[in-house]
């Protein structure tokens, strides 16, 4: 199984191909004046600037965190899949600039890294635990990877190449060599990418190397901090309780059963253990993989898809303990969940990863960006309390609405990336087969040697519970269409042009063969109720309460509909939920939800003094909920995912 070019995709679907109009027409444009320092009353980020400082362009110190330089990379990547998507004319005069740039900054041997070169050029490689330098060349390659194949250009690929060549002949087993590895990982994953489209294998060992040197005795990155002090570096002032566990250095990676320490670093490495394991066939790894996969679906990851419990350091705590308003939940964490999935996925040729991947997009990647595409969440709550989310607290990390950009801005552009390439996570391509992963209304096209394969995904699930597959073969092959039917489409039935069919089932997926050059159309029928969901009973923050979902989108309740102090609004879970009219304005055209509900209220005990009698009143009120990830988008206010059960 293999990811697929962009350009063989259109997505047509009302709200991600709006999601990719917005990208191209006013998200990047935004962001671009953000990190340009040209959007007035924005702080200034000093993003685009560093380059130009670094290019010899420009005089003055380095400014902004230490690695912001990713989030150009990030935006540039998001470009190119914008510029896939046949937004060419819009975006790439402008990228080819940010190109020139990029290569005008990087030194005479490859090195790249606006922070080091500005400020202590002579210390390169030096604190792998928090320089990031790793972590900006993974990022780097990623969009030179991109948007060479978006463009065709090599300019900005072999800027990309010249810092590979550079770290594969500072790191390496070998005696004379850095046996270091990153303190955030992220050049694992895109070393993979980069051997995916040059065939060197040089960058797959060197991706290997990182992955295995990782938890060695002794602790490279304890050793380093050991030795560091003093140093320009401490760069991070929590980093004082620095663990092994935080940055998985704790064991060798294959070695490792639970997902440990901080969300992203940790879910970029799975993501690249599962490519590694794709090209070395490596029983361990695989398991590995699969462990720490079933560890987190199974114990550690909320219903939004989101990960990371702990709003200190940003990381995974342990099992079942999955607090709805002290969490950390960064947009980045799931889109990283999405990729270790989509890997998953193509590790092992079963569909129910994919599961994952939508959860984690449906609910927690939508939420991480506001309709208008020009404010994000960082941190995503599933419940909040607007009042309550106070600077210098253990809650200063929750943000109760959306920010126009971070002092470190990581999410913005990697929600853009993600949502601008999301065409690779609704199709992927195996030797003579096509796997429909996500029914998202798009169409695809794959040439399978001779033969023109050419596929129209129509879907209305959420509305009628609806798909129609238009597959058209021209010429001679053999092509199994394979179909991830998603468990929420329940009494599914399939016509084949028409007539009654009942397709085979493998690996998860529903498979049609087909044979001759014609047009095949499949029709698809299913259920998709709204339904009340309860967390296992391990899971303390959620006992004795439910929440509400319709197909993949998780739903919230919000003051704007329901009045303050949610926590004291019971659901009925014996009580129908009915779908109302979507809420105006917002993307997607998904059902508002309502049901029969209470409100708790006060004994005149109670309202006189903090404690009383414990002595509880209910009236009946209409609860309405909307899709989680549209929450905010009109008055700022309370919201909670999960509310107690009336009994
Ligand atoms: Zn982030």
């Amino acid at each position: 199984m293999s990811t697929i070019d962009l350009h063989q995709v259109r997505v047509t679907d009302s709200l991600f191909g709006g999601y990719i109009q917005l990208l191209a027409e006013k998200v990047l444009p935004y962001q671009w004046q953000v990190l340009s320092d040209q959007l007035p009353g924005n702080a200034k980020t000093y993003c685009v600037e560093n380059f130009r400082i670094a290019a010899g362009q420009k005089q003055g110190g380095h400014g902004g965190a230490i690695f912001q330089d990713t989030d150009l990379y990030k935006w540039l990547e998001a470009v190119a899949y914008c510029i896939a998507a046949g937004y060419r004319d819009e975006l790439e005069p402008l990228a080819d600039q940010v190109v020139e740039l990029l290569a005008a900054a990087q030194c005479e041997d490859g090195y790249l890294n606006t922070y080091i070169t500005i400020e202590h050029p002579d210390r390169r490689w030096a604190n792998l635990t928090e320089g990031h330098e790793l972590y900006g060349a993974g990022h780097l390659i990623e969009a030179a990877v991109a948007y060479y194949q978006a463009t065709g250009k090599r300019a900005l690929l072999d800027v990309g190449i010249r810092f590979a060549d550079l770290i594969d002949r500072v790191f390496g087993e070998e005696e004379g060599k850095c046996h270091g590895y990153p303190g955030h990982q992220e050049i694992e994953l895109a070393l993979v990418r980069l051997y995916r489209v040059t065939q060197e294998k040089r960058y797959l060992s060197l991706a290997r190397y990182f992955i295995s040197e990782r938890g060695k005795a002794p602790n490279y990155l304890m050793q380093e901090r050991a030795r560091n002090h003093p140093f320009p570096f401490e760069i991070f002032p929590e980093f004082m309780e620095y663990d092994e566990l935080y940055a998985q250095t704790h064991q060798p990676p294959v070695h490792q059963t639970t997902a440990e320490g901080h969300a992203v670093r940790a879910l970029y490495m799975y993501s690249a253990m599962a490519e590694l394991a794709i090209y070395s066939e490596d029983d361990a790894l695989r398991n590995a993989c699969r462990k720490l996969y079933e560890n987190i679906v199974e114990r550690r990851m909320y219903i939004t898809g989101g990960v990371g419990s702990s709003g200190k350091l940003e990381r995974f705590t342990t099992d079942y303990d999955l607090p709805n308003d002290t969490m950390y939940c960064e947009s980045c964490a799931s889109v990283a969940l999405m990729m270790f999935g989509q890997r998953m996925a193509e590790l092992t040729g079963e569909a129910t990863y994919y599961d994952t991947v939508e959860r984690a997009l449906m609910n927690t990647v939508l939420a991480g960006i506001s309709a208008g595409g020009d404010r994000y969440f960082y941190v995503n709550p599933l419940e909040v309390w607007p009042a309550n989310c106070l600077a210098s607290t253990s809650m200063s990390h929750v943000k109760p609405v959306r920010q126009p950009w971070f002092p470190c801005a990581c999410c913005p552009p990697n929600i853009a990336r993600t949502l601008a390439s999301v065409g690779q996570y609704i199709y992927s391509v195996q030797s003579g087969a096509v796997c429909g992963n996500q029914f998202i209304s798009s169409t695809f096209r794959h040439a399978f040697g001779n033969a023109d394969f050419a596929l129209e995904l129509k879907s209305s699930y959420m509305r009628d519970g609806c798909v129609t597959l238009k597959a058209t073969l021209s010429g001679d092959a053999r092509i199994r269409l394979k179909v991830r039917v998603p468990g929420y489409m329940q009494h599914a039935s399939f016509t084949l042009n028409g007539r009654r069919d009942q397709p085979e089932k493998e690996q998860g997926y529903t498979c049609w063969t087909l044979e001759n050059a014609g047009t095949y159309t499949i029709d698809i029928r299913a259920e998709v109720r709204p339904v009340f969901v309860a967390a296992n009973l391990h899971v303390r923050a959620d006992a004795g309460k439910a929440a509400v979902s319709k197909g993949p989108f998780v739903y919230c309740f919000e003051e704007t509909d329901n009045g303050a102090n949610l926590a004291n609004l019971p659901i009925r879970t014996d009580a129908p939920l009915t779908e109302t009219a979507p809420l105006e304005q917002l993307p997607g055209e998904l059902p508002t939800l309502e049901t029969d509900g209470e409100r708790i209220v006060q004994s005149i005990e109670q309202t006189e003094s903090l404690y009383g009698q414990a002595a509880f009143k209910t009236e009946k009120q209409r609860l309405k909920a909307i899709p989680y990830f549209q929450w905010c988008n009109r008055k700022p206010g309370e919201m909670t995912v999960f509310l107690p059960v009336s009994r």
